[in-house]
């Protein structure tokens, strides 16, 4: 088999497995209990959690423990507006998000938030012009994805804040940097909220992560018999084998980032010789992803050939398969274009033989595919 989505998902790491399934036998006991099954709980849990803010630099206060980053985008959105709403009723996103940032929007529109989309340039960095007219003394909350899901466009969130600063004191910046985490270096001080999702670093689905900086106001989404913010029983197991899985993926971070940069070079080297295939490509994208529009061969026919031998990849986002790519499109509007796009995504564990095979396997299944419609 030869994966290459690793943007929609990533397989568990056998050590961070490994840590999984000793946590849910040896340390069984509920944190919260008084008694030492329970202390010894609390003693993981509390170590699990210190090595998660150590590894990120950002204090303990600071940190939540989520089922991914779906839930996390809620809590940013939802929860910052219901705290700040004395202060306005206004929050700006990028037209370069993941689809649950507008699902989200949606929703705070019913309860009276007004939603503007910043534009960007060609380049699909945030156009600073209009989100300094975008900002109205109203903005509470401009929130803007580290690395789009679908095209690895990078946005440089420290001169976002610098411009939101300058127009207006206190807004809050929030980034679902879910593409980003265990990829490239996150500096936890360019933002105040945070959202990310363990199974896109090597760790199992259902944690993720919330960072809410100190003195940020936001409210929890649930209530429970404690005044957690998050209350209920913490799933231990999924906490701990996320402390080991951003552990692993920040280990060497540069020199795993290195790899995928060659194999991103190799597979677009090859791809630049069929001419009628579009590179949904910008300076500012990441290497570990790489989208393309085949334009005139229908993405789920080719994927469905490459699946044959045993090769996976995309259709634009695994969360908006079926549809036409929303950040191709935000990017490029051009309707084929986004219609026909299938995402490669890279990782420091991808070999050299992964991508020869699936360079082979590209070439002669788009042969085939391109020669029917000339
Ligand atoms: N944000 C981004 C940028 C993503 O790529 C994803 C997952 N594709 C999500 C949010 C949602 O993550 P989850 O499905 O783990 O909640």
């Amino acid at each position: 088999m030869i994966y290459l989505d690793y943007s929609a998902t990533t397989p568990v790491l056998p050590e961070v497995l490994d840590s999984y399934n000793k946590v849910t036998t040896d340390y069984f006991g509920n944190p919260n209990s008084l008694h030492n099954l329970g202390t010894k709980s609390k003693e993981l849990l509390d170590s699990a959690t210190k090595q998660v803010c150590e590894l990120l630099n950002i204090n303990i206060e600071e940190l939540t423990f989520t089922s991914g980053a779906t839930e996390s985008n809620n809590i940013a959105l939802i929860g910052t507006c219901l705290a700040n709403k004395s202060n306005g009723n206004h929050i700006i996103v990028s037209k370069l998000e993941h689809p649950s940032v507008y699902g989200i929007c949606d929703y705070l529109n019913t309860l009276g938030f007004k939603i503007s989309y910043v534009n960007h340039t060609e380049e699909g960095v945030v156009d600073f012009e209009d989100l300094k007219k975008k900002i109205t003394k109203d903005t509470i909350l401009v929130s803007i994805c580290m690395v789009n899901s679908e095209t690895g466009v990078r946005q440089p969130l420290r001169t976002i804040r610098q411009i939101m600063n300058k127009c207006k004191a206190n807004i809050i910046l929030h980034s679902d940097i879910t593409q980003a985490l265990g990829k490239i270096p996150v500096n936890f001080n360019d933002f105040d909220l945070a959202s990310a999702s363990g199974h896109k670093i090597f760790a199992p689905k259902g944690i993720g992560i919330f960072y809410k900086k100190k003195n940020i106001k936001c409210n929890s989404l649930l209530y429970g018999s404690s005044h957690d913010f998050h209350p209920g029983t913490p799933p231990l197991p999924l906490i701990v084998s996320f402390s080991k899985a951003l552990r692993i993926a920040l280990h060497e971070i540069t020199k795993k980032q290195e790899i995928v940069a060659k194999w991103n070079e190799k597979i677009l080297k090859n791809i630049v010789k069929f001419p009628d295939i579009k590179i949904n490509h910008t300076k500012y994208s990441i290497p570990h992803i790489i989208n393309i529009s085949l334009m005139d061969i229908k993405p789920e026919t080719f994927i469905h050939a490459l699946e044959k031998n045993e090769i996976y990849v995309s259709s634009n986002t695994a969360c908006s398969s079926g549809k036409m790519s929303t950040s191709v499109m935000a990017l490029y509007n051009d309707k084929t274009r986004a219609e026909t796009t299938i995402r490669i995504s890279l990782s420091y564990l991808t070999k050299l033989e992964d991508i020869t095979v699936f360079l082979n396997a590209f070439n002669i299944i788009y042969d085939k595919l391109h020669s029917l419609n000339e």
